[in-house]
C-alpha cells in the first residue's frame, strides 16, 4: 500500500501534508504588484491602528478570479488594523463605521504602496479574538501525548498550529517533518 495521510480537521498544514506527498509543481505566478513578498507589518511605535497590509494578490495570484479590466492583472490587498490597539483607535468594536476603517485602510495603502485609486471592490470585516493562544501548559500536556502515541505505537501525526508553532512556515516545516517520518526519508 503507498503512504497515506489521513487529514483530519485538516487546514494549511493538512494540506502542506498532501502538497509534499504529491510533490505537486507550483503553478508560475505572474508579478501582479511592482512590490514582491507577503505583505510588511507596521511596527506599533509607527502606527498603533495599523498592524500590517497582505499583498494577496502576489502571494495567491490563483485566487485573483477575472480581472475587471481585461489585460490588466487584478490586486487585492488585505489591510489589517487595529488589534491590541483597536479601542484606543476606534472605540468600540461592536459600533465602529465601516467606513471609518475602510478609510483608514485606503490611507494606509496610499501611504505605504503609493496606490491612491478607489477599489472596486472592498469588504470590511472586524474579526474579535481572532488569534487563538495557547493555554498555561500546552507544552507539558503536548509531551504527555506524544508520549501516549509512542507508547501506544498509533500511526498518527499531531500537525499544525494546534500543536506546535504559530504560523503558516511551521506548519509547513511540521507537516513535511510528519511526512518524512512517513517516508522513513527526511525532508
Ligand atoms: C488573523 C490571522 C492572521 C494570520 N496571519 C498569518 C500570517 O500572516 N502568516 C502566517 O504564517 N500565519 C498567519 N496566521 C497563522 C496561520 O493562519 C495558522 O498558523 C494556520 O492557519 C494553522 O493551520 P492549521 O492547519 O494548523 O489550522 P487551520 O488552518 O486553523 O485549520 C484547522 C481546520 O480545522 C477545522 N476544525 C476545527 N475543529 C474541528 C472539528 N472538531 N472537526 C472538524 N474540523 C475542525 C477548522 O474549521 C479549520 O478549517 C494567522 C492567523 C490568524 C488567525
Amino acid at each position: 500500500m503507498p503512504p497515506t495521510v489521513a487529514v483530519v480537521g485538516g487546514g494549511i498544514s493538512g494540506l502542506a501534508a498532501c502538497f509534499h506527498l504529491l510533490r505537486a509543481p507550483r503553478p508560475p505566478k505572474p508579478a501582479p504588484a511592482p512590490w514582491q513578498g507577503f505583505g510588511h507589518l507596521v511596527p506599533s511605535s509607527e502606527d498603533p491602528a495599523l498592524l500590517g497590509i497582505v499583498y494577496d494578490s502576489v502571494a495567491f495570484p490563483e485566487h485573483d478570479g477575472t480581472p475587471v479590466t481585461p489585460g490588466k492583472p487584478p490586486l487585492r490587498l488585505t489591510v489589517m488594523l487595529g488589534g491590541a490597539w483597536f479601542r484606543q483607535s476606534f472605540g468600540d468594536p461592536a459600533l465602529v463605521a465601516p467606513e471609518l476603517l475602510l478609510r483608514r485602510a485606503r490611507a494606509a495603502v496610499s501611504d505605504h504602496l503609493g496606490l491612491a485609486g478607489t477599489p472596486t471592490h472592498a469588504i470590511v470585516r472586524v474579526q474579535q479574538d481572532c488569534i487563538p493562544q495557547y493555554t498555561l501548559g500546552h507544552w507539558e500536556r503536548l509531551e504527555r501525548i506524544q508520549r501516549f502515541l509512542k507508547e501506544q505505537q498509533l500511526p498518527l501525526s499531531l500537525i499544525g498550529a494546534s500543536y506546535s508553532g504559530v504560523s503558516v512556515n511551521d506548519c509547513i516545516a511540521s507537516a513535511k517533518a510528519a511526512v518524512g517520518r512517513i517516508l522513513g526519508s527526511p525532508p
